[in-house]
């Protein structure tokens, strides 16, 4: 990162440095420490926060200028001092936009333990995004066959997930995207009962009610702004919103006014947030859950792959575009 940012991100507030040539060993008397090699690297919509200074602490710390960007990304480990993680190892966690890392305390990686699966997946399906969904889906919305979902962002990361997780437990959902190329896929890979292309709509209200004449009962809310004003006119009584994300609100220096907040207390709505890092502990049990899904050909899931550290500032900026058609993923190495 070269600076700090105020309002919209651009490639031109990061830039890829050459260092000096390092020993890839774990520094002489440091224990529990790994050197890891980057393989795949995570573009995620939070990181645009950590690239502004708060005031305050902020739900993540922010980056430090002239420091090397930390995102989740896929690893192999290459020298070790730490009992949990030995040399060849595959590993998922916070790790640097760099080559290699040296991780000094390396107790929040996860081990990779179905590397039959594409590793590129730990990015997401089976990483961070792939569990926001799940949690987001079966903790806090906590839905039930036949209820009506709307999901926002549907056809990213966590969203083609969150759709696909509503159609195995029988409710009926709708998705909004941002091209007619990702409502195509909304619709005929990921299984959503219907899907529209939001940027094509001029009256979100009356879109929504027509496309869901009897009310929602979940709103999976990943964007924020009109989209949340125009949802919370067509919620049901006891609807429940997940608050995952509202990235149309993340390169705003001051973030919109929503209208429609007192259907909350009208509707008796409840409208929950949650951040994805208070459910760790459970990890395993999703990528379980989750590896079976792919192998028996019940979920699916959209990457869209970068090649080369280089071109890493281009695609993290592109998700507050929408230029990215799925998961948005950096190859670093493939092996
Ligand atoms: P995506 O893969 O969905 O990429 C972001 C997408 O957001 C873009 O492709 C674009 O799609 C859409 N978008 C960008 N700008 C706008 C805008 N102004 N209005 C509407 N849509 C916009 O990202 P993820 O699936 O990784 O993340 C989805 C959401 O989940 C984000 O809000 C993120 O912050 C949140 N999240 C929350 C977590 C938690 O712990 N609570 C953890 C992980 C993610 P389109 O073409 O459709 O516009």
């Amino acid at each position: 990162l070269k600076h700090y940012v105020t309002g919209k991100a651009a490639e031109s507030d990061m830039e890829v440095v050459a260092t000096e040539a390092v020993e890839l060993k774990v520094p002489e008397g440091s224990k529990d420490a790994i050197v890891l090699k980057n393989l795949y690297l995570s573009c995620d919509p939070y990181m645009r926060s950590r690239m502004t200074k708060h005031d305050k602490p902020s739900y993540v710390p922010d980056f430090v200028p002239g420091e090397v960007i930390i995102g989740y990304g896929v690893s192999k480990v290459v020298d070790s001092t730490h009992q949990d993680f030995k040399v060849g190892e595959l590993v998922w966690g916070m790790t640097g936009w760099e080559e290699y890392s040296l991780i000094s305390n390396p107790q929040n990686f996860f081990k990779v333990n179905h590397p039959e699966i594409p590793l590129s997946h730990y990015t997401g399906i089976l990483g961070m995004p792939g569990f926001t969904a799940y949690v987001g889906f079966h903790e806090i919305a906590a839905p039930k066959q036949g209820e009506y979902m709307f999901v926002s962002a549907a056809a990213g990361a966590v969203g083609q997930l969150v759709g696909q997780f509503a159609k195995l437990m029988g409710c009926y959902v709708v998705g909004s995207a941002g091209s007619d190329e990702k409502v195509e896929l909304l619709k005929n890979k990921f299984g959503f009962d219907d899907a529209f292309n939001y940027k094509k709509e001029s009256n979100l209200i009356q879109t929504l009610q027509r496309f869901f004449p009897e009310g929602i009962d979940i709103y999976f809310e990943n964007v924020g702004g009109a989209t949340l004003e125009a949802v919370l006119q067509n919620m049901r009584l006891h609807g429940r919103i997940v608050a995952c994300g509202m990235i149309s609100q993340y390169n705003l220096v001051e973030p919109e006014g929503i209208r429609n907040l007192f259907q909350i207390v009208a509707k008796r709505i409840r409208m929950e947030g949650f951040v994805v890092f208070d459910y760790f502990a459970n990890y395993y049990k999703f990528e379980e859950m989750t590896v079976q899904y792919i192998k028996g050909g019940k979920i699916t899931y959209v990457e869209d792959i970068v090649e080369g550290l280089e071109n890493a500032p281009s695609a993290l900026i592109g998700l507050y575009e929408g230029r990215n058609v799925g998961k948005q993923v950096v190859v670093v190495s493939r092996e």
